[in-house]
């Protein structure tokens, strides 16, 4: 699995473009403006590719941005976890309360949970429930190539933010790092939802949460 990095937005919220032999999967389309969403299309026919699967590490308005246009543009699967549903159907209330705009994406026609897959070329992500950041967050792991797309969960040295959003709990953020992604191994590379790809290693290492979260 290859995986083409954007970052978007005032959020500075990063959208993938996951591919192998031909297909790919969007995750978290992130792209507010035309211009954003012409960039991730330019690379998608550069590449010459078959967008299979819209996906969603969670559904809060800076991840979903782009949704309406994708979804209007390609024929594919809009994958999300059950819990995003509430988020997806308030999301013009999401971006007032944020002082952006959104034009709000269909509700997801597949829902995803722990355990379930997502296949596309020779890739087959498998899905993790790590709920904490807010309740329908979910993780994509590309076991063979050692990859993960992990959302708001964990950050080059921070984590997800648990606090002023609706349905967060720190404790079950931490759970979700702790039971979750650092089972992965060191030498997994992770994808997250904002700031520069880092591995599970490096933040067990040096990321002052997971230590403090390893230690209880
Ligand atoms: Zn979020
Ligand atoms: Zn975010």
């Amino acid at each position: 699995m290859q995986v083409e990095p954007f970052t978007f937005s005032s959020f500075m919220t990063n959208c993938y473009l996951c591919h192998d032999a031909g297909e790919a999967v969007l995750v978290d389309a992130s792209c507010e403006t035309t211009d954003e969403q012409r960039q991730v299309q330019a690379l998608i026919e550069e590449l010459d590719l078959e967008v299979v699967h819209l996906l969603l590490t969670h559904a809060h308005v800076d991840h979903i941005f782009g949704c309406h246009f994708f979804e209007e543009q390609y024929d594919m699967r809009f994958a999300a976890h059950e819990a995003a549903r509430p988020f997806i159907e308030r999301a013009e209330e999401q971006a007032t309360a944020f002082g952006v705009q959104v034009t709000p994406p269909s509700v997801p026609t597949t829902w995803l949970g722990e355990g379930d897959t997502v296949s596309f070329g020779n890739t087959t992500l498998e899905v993790l429930h790590t709920p904490g950041h807010s309740p329908d967050s979910i993780s994509f792991v590309d076991r063979a190539s050692q990859q993960a797309l992990t959302g708001d969960v964990l950050f080059q040295n921070s984590i997800g933010r648990t606090q002023g959003l609706p349905q967060t709990s720190r404790d079950q953020l931490l759970r979700s790092i702790t039971d979750k992604l650092l089972p992965l191994g060191d030498e997994c590379t992770i994808y997250p939802g904002h700031g520069p790809q880092t591995t599970i290693g490096r933040e067990r290492q040096q990321n002052p949460f997971v230590r403090e979260a390893v230690k209880q």
